[in-house]
């Protein structure tokens, strides 16, 4: 045995961009003013997707806003409506809008979802 395992490229960039998505998650929910922050974070994780070419989850980018990067969240920075079977996400920081179909009646937001509840990331208070 040399010690030398088989690396998973594609693993240590996706385990970045779950953390930084989890970190711009915590800042955004905490409060308003950690929001320019957490666009950093997303902002992060999306260059990471680019230089490593891995997409994206697509629940995850549907909650970043289009716009400004935030990270769109229900009743926090956000608008949800529903329009005709649709559900039209305005971003309160720029406007930007998205618009889901729910012709998929299985579709289940992020946020709902048990499996993307992942272990809390300890922030630790600054
Ligand atoms: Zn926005």
């Amino acid at each position: 045995m040399s010690g030398i395992s088989k690396k998973c490229v594609g693993k240590e960039g996706f385990q970045r961009m779950n953390y930084l998505y989890q970190v711009a998650n915590a800042l955004a929910t905490e409060n308003e003013s950690k929001h320019v922050a957490s666009i950093h974070y997303i902002n992060l994780m999306q260059n990471i997707s680019k230089k490593t070419v891995q997409r994206l989850d697509i629940d995850t980018k549907r909650t970043i806003c289009k716009g400004c990067k935030s990270l769109l969240l229900a009743g926090v920075n956000c608008k949800v409506r529903l329009k005709k079977k649709r559900l039209q996400w305005t971003c309160t920081l720029c406007g930007q809008t998205k618009t889901f179909d729910m012709k998929d009646k299985n579709y289940c937001p992020w946020q709902q979802n048990p499996d993307s509840v992942v272990q809390v990331v300890d922030m630790g208070t600054d």
